[in-house]
């Protein structure tokens, strides 16, 4: 185990970072449409952004995570093509919602592999990269388990990460999302209903 990895951005963020992104308690999760823990950090991708590992580590899962399905009304769940890799400090690295996954179990990564790219996959509605940083190598997620992605990445300003997000269909609801008044005053009608296969893998 060695403690003194360092981390780095798998990919910049880009867009602003809406409240629903933020590691802690979503007011309003917008598949499930209520308070919810949030394990992770969510970041607003273009589709198919190359996502690097954040550390030096070892990949010991890839996979889907989730319901396929078609429409809202058989909601997507899950982390939907996720990989999952044990840090040499002996954290697990989640990196959720892939379009690509470029890595195999077994594979050694180290700051800036090119593991996958982003994508809109299980319980996703914008396109974005979930990274969830796990205190030990544990299949548990929860707060309790998690720490927030931000205490050991690099410091950013976010206050100068201020591009919105206008690719269709998904802009209507980021807009809610980064809305400064209300970021959590957003509803099942602002999702995208029509079959999408960018949301399923
Ligand atoms: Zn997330």
């Amino acid at each position: 185990m060695d403690d003194s990895i360092s981390y780095t951005w798998p990919i910049m963020p880009k867009y602003k970072v809406c409240e629903h992104d933020k590691y802690g308690i979503r007011k309003n999760h917008y598949v499930l449409f209520k308070t919810r823990e949030h394990s992770g950090f969510d970041i607003t991708a273009d589709y198919g952004t190359e996502v690097k590992s954040m550390a030096k580590g070892k990949v010991i899962f890839t996979g889907f995570d989730g319901t396929t399905t078609e429409g809202l009304e058989q909601f997507n769940m899950g982390y939907g093509n996720i990989i999952e890799i044990l840090n040499d400090d002996g954290r697990r690295c989640i990196y959720g919602h892939l379009s690509e996954i470029l890595v195999k179990e077994g594979d050694k990564v180290n700051n800036n592999t090119i593991i996958g790219k982003t994508g809109c996959t299980g319980g996703s509605r914008v396109p974005h990269l979930h990274i969830e940083i796990r205190r030990t190598n544990t299949n548990e997620t929860g707060l309790k388990n998690t720490i927030n992605p931000l205490d050991v990445l690099p410091k950013l300003d976010f206050s100068k990460i201020n591009l919105k997000y206008t690719t269709e269909p998904y802009s209507e609801l980021w807009k809610k999302m980064a809305s400064e008044e209300n970021p959590w005053d957003f509803t099942e009608e602002d999702i995208w209903y029509e079959e999408d296969k960018r949301y399923i893998k």
